[in-house]
């Protein structure tokens, strides 16, 4: 038997998700499920009962130096409660921020980490973990040769819970250090529609798409479908179209439907969409990498093939 799984992320969605993996994990330890919940204020506070349900002990702890998002804070915080409660297995969401405490948590605490974890089983008593290496082209199974561990674990690799384990929050007191960092200002994202990691329908567009005001026709046909615009990173990074982009330095995404119009399917944009079900390219050149990892693909003009689809898909609903 092993010392507890305890959970953290920043984001309560994604530590839904933690509590989801890390309860079959703690059922092949035989050891417990803790979420860890560090809130800046009541309000950060207030899901912990909900997430409760999920776990077998919710562990509370309020300071206002947790509205400032210094990592180093954050893992000394995670490092008092892993080594009070004994917590063998650390699992915490790989957001940007998730991964920098990831890091300094292990560096503080001297124990393995291993970051970008999609996939972590217990089998014959060892704990066994996949991660994608190489931008996307390949996957690592590896073991971790050691607990405690701390595993930084990608956005959607585990599904929400699904059995109930009625747990109680329980508030513990921390030394939290002084941030060294200062919080100046917080400007939300501006985005329309859903978020891409939620949508399970996604159009997105390439450097195919000459210019700005074509993407409504994208839009068009996102709306169509149920879903969201998305982009390659050209579109966001250079062009500056749209604030976010889908791959491996940008979102991973995991809808149902892709629907990729007008991008090649360079390596890193493919490392963010792989767990899509069903891929649909849309391309002109036949040989562009992207249609040899969809599922169905039309070689051929955007311009010419999406109003087409348009047309089609208004047909169906009657509204042509
Ligand atoms: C460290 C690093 C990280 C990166 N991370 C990411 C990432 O996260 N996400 C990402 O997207 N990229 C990323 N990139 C960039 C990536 O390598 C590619 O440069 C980028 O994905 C290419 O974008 P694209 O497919 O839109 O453009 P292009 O490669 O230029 O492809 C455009 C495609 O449109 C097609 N096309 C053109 N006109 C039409 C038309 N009229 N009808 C139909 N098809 C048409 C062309 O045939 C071509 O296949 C990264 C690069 C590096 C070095």
């Amino acid at each position: 038997m092993a010392g507890p799984v305890l959970a953290w992320s920043e984001k309560k969605d994604l530590l839904l998700e933690l509590l989801g993996g890390g309860s079959s994990l703690a059922e092949a330890f035989g050891s417990s499920l803790k979420a860890l919940v560090l809130a800046g204020g009541p309000e950060a506070a207030s899901g912990a009962e909900e997430l409760a349900k999920w776990a077998d002990e919710v562990l509370l702890a309020t300071d206002g130096k947790f509205s400032v998002p210094d990592s180093s804070v954050f893992a000394s915080a995670i490092q008092d409660v892993a080594r009070s409660e004994g917590a063998d297995l650390i699992l915490i969401a790989s957001t940007r921020f998730g991964r920098e405490v990831a890091a300094r948590l292990s560096a503080k605490m001297k124990v393995p980490c291993m970051t970008g974890c999609t996939s972590i089983k217990v089998e014959g008593g060892r704990l066994l973990v996949e991660r994608t290496v190489y931008a996307g082209r390949a996957i690592a199974r590896q073991e971790c040769p050691s607990l405690p561990c701390v595993l930084a674990v990608a956005p959607r690799a585990f599904e929400r819970p699904a059995t109930k384990r009625n747990g109680k929050v329980r508030t513990v007191s921390l030394e939290v250090p002084e941030p060294k960092l200062k919080l100046l200002s917080v400007k939300e994202k501006e985005l329309k529609g859903p978020r891409l990691e939620e949508a399970e329908v996604i159009v997105a567009g390439g450097r195919g798409v000459e210019r700005r005001e074509d993407f409504a026709m994208l839009e068009e046909l996102a709306k169509l479908l149920g879903g969201a615009v998305g982009c390659s990173r050209p579109i966001a990074e250079d062009r500056g179209w749209f604030p976010e982009w889908i791959g491996l330095s940008g979102r991973k995404v995991k809808p149902k439907l892709y629907v990729a119009v007008g991008i090649s399917g360079a390596i890193q944009h493919v490392a963010g969409i792989r767990d899509s079900k069903v891929i649909v390219a849309i391309n002109k050149d036949e040989e562009a990498p992207i249609l040899s990892v969809s599922d169905y693909y039309v070689v051929g003009d955007l311009y010419q093939i999406i109003p087409a689809l348009i047309e089609v898909l208004k047909r169906r609903k009657g509204q042509a």
